[in-house]
């Protein structure tokens, strides 16, 4: 280790800063930020920086360096272009045991800034040592995403509660335990959520527990997205690598999976058409079952749990259990289709709106509204329908919507085997009988699938021409 990372305390403490321009600025806003009292030397100091100075108690020192400047101070900093100058607060600072830092200069450096995500009171300072600043800051952008902006909230909270906790458990290891349990559970989700009052109440409640063991435990109900596993949200991600037990359905991708923690039980417990695994009641029964054990269950469904994906129902039954939740938005499938597929479900010119439809229609055409979905101008984009395909096809041309309208299949979209199979409302039925796309599968019907041929950028293409036709019936 080159470098020992130490945390330096400079609230009302004197530092001094060689240079007035962009860089001495930027490090003049951190310096700032912790609280220094920064005095700049310099011959020319720009706008932003005199003005930074001035809000912060600072002072500007217009007119040469000289070391007599180095006279009480903490730290020094040299953030000019002059090399000479720059070396020579180097030499003074180290003549006068003042840690020193030349900005891109390593060998000038008694201490290195590192890249900072600040979540403060929390703190991470990365540093490669001055030997690569970039690989730090790509590792910072990382942390950044990964660490929730409300973290510091949360060690603010946690650090009101150490006395009483301190003084309620008498062994570091119950502390430890009981601080495991704040941090990454329940309680810390509702920071996240935006409800700290909430946690700071669950805090209090647990404090006054007798066992504070024994907890309700909470569900979060997450949308898995259409297959790719870069379609998760950082949310998403985040809650399956806390999850105890995760229960899945059919729609949701083995990598999507693959990045649950590896000590969940993960319960299959997918609906597939006519082949009902675990009936709705009995999912409903097994989230509040394991709730009830303490656990933190993930309800894992492909797409967006809100988009024909029964989350409601879901939600309800929790409810009437006093069971918390929380739930995560994932990308649904029109969305993740269309995009891949190169198809703007809207556009100027063809489609002011755009339709989310079931095309399960439980036996009965009439459960869909067709003269509504004849409309011009609209996308229709179509759940669940290829095996009812003929159907919604004849009936919309009956009601009235062109044949020739252009329509599209995205089967097993943003999969490494998407397929796309173009046409109009009126071939479609006939060209899916001989290409025989497997599902899952979205239909899109509207002009906007036109735009295909020119944006299609993912996948593998059906061409109409390549099919065999079906031979007519004797
Ligand atoms: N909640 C899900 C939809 C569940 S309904 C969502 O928001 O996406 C199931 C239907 O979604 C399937 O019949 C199919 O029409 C569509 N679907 C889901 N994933 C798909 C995918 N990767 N490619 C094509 N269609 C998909």
């Amino acid at each position: 280790m080159d470098y020992l990372p130490l945390f330096f305390k400079l609230t009302e403490q004197e530092v001094l800063l060689v240079g007035g321009g962009n860089v001495a600025l930027r490090k003049a806003r951190l310096l700032c930020r912790s609280g220094a009292l920064v005095t700049v030397v310099s011959h020319k100091v720009c706008d932003e920086l005199q003005d930074l100075l001035d809000e912060n108690r600072g002072n500007a020192v217009i007119g040469e360096y000289h070391s007599a400047l180095l006279e009480g101070k903490m730290l020094v900093i040299a953030a000019t272009d002059d090399n000479a100058l720059n070396e020579r607060v180097h030499y003074d600072a180290i003549e006068r045991n003042i840690p020193v830092n030349v900005v891109d200069s390593p060998k000038l450096c008694t201490f290195v800034f590192p890249a900072i995500v600040d979540r403060s009171p929390v703190v991470i300072g990365i540093s490669s040592g001055g030997s690569a600043p970039v690989l730090a800051r790509l590792l910072r952008a990382r942390l950044e995403t990964w660490i929730p902006k409300s973290y510091g909230k949360l060690a603010s909270i946690a650090n009101h509660f150490r006395d009483q906790v301190k003084s309620k458990f008498s062994t570091i290891n119950h502390r430890r335990v009981f601080w495991e349990n704040v941090l990454q559970g329940q309680i810390a989700e509702k920071v996240f959520a935006g409800r700290p009052d909430d946690a700071v109440k669950m805090i209090e409640e647990k404090l006054a527990h007798e066992d504070p063991e024994h907890q309700v435990g909470e569900v979060y109900l997450v949308g898995g997205g259409p297959g790719d596993p870069e379609l998760l949200t950082f949310k998403a991600l985040r809650l399956m690598q806390q999850a105890d037990v995760v229960l899945y359905d059919a729609l949701v991708s083995e990598a999507v999976l693959d990045l649950c923690r590896r000590d969940a039980d993960l319960i299959f417990v997918g609906k597939q058409r006519d082949n009902h695994a675990v009936p709705q009641e009995g999912i409903n029964e097994l989230l509040v079952k394991h709730a009830q054990m303490g656990k933190r269950v993930v309800r894992l469904k492909g797409g967006d749990p809100f988009i024909f994906g029964r989350g409601g129902e879901e939600l309800q039954t929790l409810k009437a259990h006093n069971i918390p939740f929380q739930v995560v938005p994932g990308i649904t499938a029109a969305s993740a289709c269309s995009t891949f597929a190169g198809i703007p479900l809207t556009h100027r010119n063809y489609a002011q709106s755009v339709k989310f439809v079931t095309g399960q229609l439980k036996n009965r055409t009439t459960d869909l509204n067709f003269e509504e979905l004849v409309h011009p101008n609209q996308t229709l984009v179509f759940y669940m329908g290829l095996h009812t395909l003929p159907q919604l096809s004849a009936k919309m041309i009956e009601h009235g919507k062109p044949g020739s309208t252009p329509a599209a299949i995205v089967s097993r979209g943003t999969s490494a085997d998407q397929k796309v199979l173009t046409g109009t409302l009126e071939t479609l039925p006939e060209l899916q009988q001989q290409a025989q796309l497997p599902a899952p599968a979205l239909i899109i019907v509207g002009e906007v699938v036109e735009l295909h041929n020119n944006l299609s950028w993912f996948g593998e293409e059906v061409l109409a021409q390549n099919l065999t036709p079906v031979k007519a019936e004797p």
